[in-house]
């Protein structure tokens, strides 16, 4: 199967920016009270103003380099490389190209295929790679990558993300149900195909 995957909160621990924000920049967010998705949110400033301070201070970048990965990821990645082509689609810019990379394969990931989109829109990667599945911590991708193109969707579960869910998009926790999960859906592939 072709497999996109997107890398904050998915390949990477979904608490690393929450921790950062807290260690590095003097918030006090918990984690598990985390509803909304968007880090601007926890402050007193505007979307475009917090990104803006980010990136100029350099936050932005440590941020993603002190990301921590997701428990299993690493193990979970490289055995579904074996069977699959995986495709990670992420939101960042291709300004933070350098930092992504050298992330991943610092933390020894597989690194065939990453695609910056430099928004949240990942619909149209979905569509020009043909994707089968995809993996997502974002509650809005995963219902809109699900309703556009009707491919299945994984969502990582997060304090932000719990909402309730359409058919076809499946809430797992771990990596490790990811795993299976893939295996489940790639039978079902298989079965409909016949
Ligand atoms: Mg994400």
């Amino acid at each position: 199967m072709r497999i996109g995957i997107d890398l904050d909160g998915t390949v990477t621990d979904p608490r690393s920016c929450f921790i950062y924000m807290n260690e590095s920049l003097g918030y006090s967010i918990d984690y598990h009270r985390a509803t909304e998705y968007e880090l601007h949110t926890y402050t007193t400033m505007e979307q475009h103003e917090f990104w803006k301070f980010m990136i100029e201070e350099g936050h932005e970048e440590a941020i993603y380099r002190r990301s921590l990965p997701h428990s299993d990821v690493l193990e979970v990645l490289w055995k579904l490389k074996d069977e699959h082509h995986l495709h990670y689609v992420t939101a960042r810019s291709e300004a933070v190209r350098p930092v992504t990379e050298e992330w991943i394969t610092s933390h020894r990931l597989p690194l065939d295929s990453l695609v910056m989109t430099g928004s949240h829109d990942k619909i149209n990667v979905v569509k020009d790679l043909s994707l089968e599945l995809f993996m997502e911590d974002r509650y809005e991708n995963a219902i809109s990558i699900h309703e556009e193109t009707s491919i299945p969707v994984l969502l990582f579960d997060a304090p932000y993300n719990r909402k309730t869910l359409p058919e076809g998009v499946t809430r797992i926790s771990t990596w490790r149900e990811a795993h299976h999960q893939i295996a489940h859906i790639e039978k079902q592939m298989i079965l409909n195909q016949r």
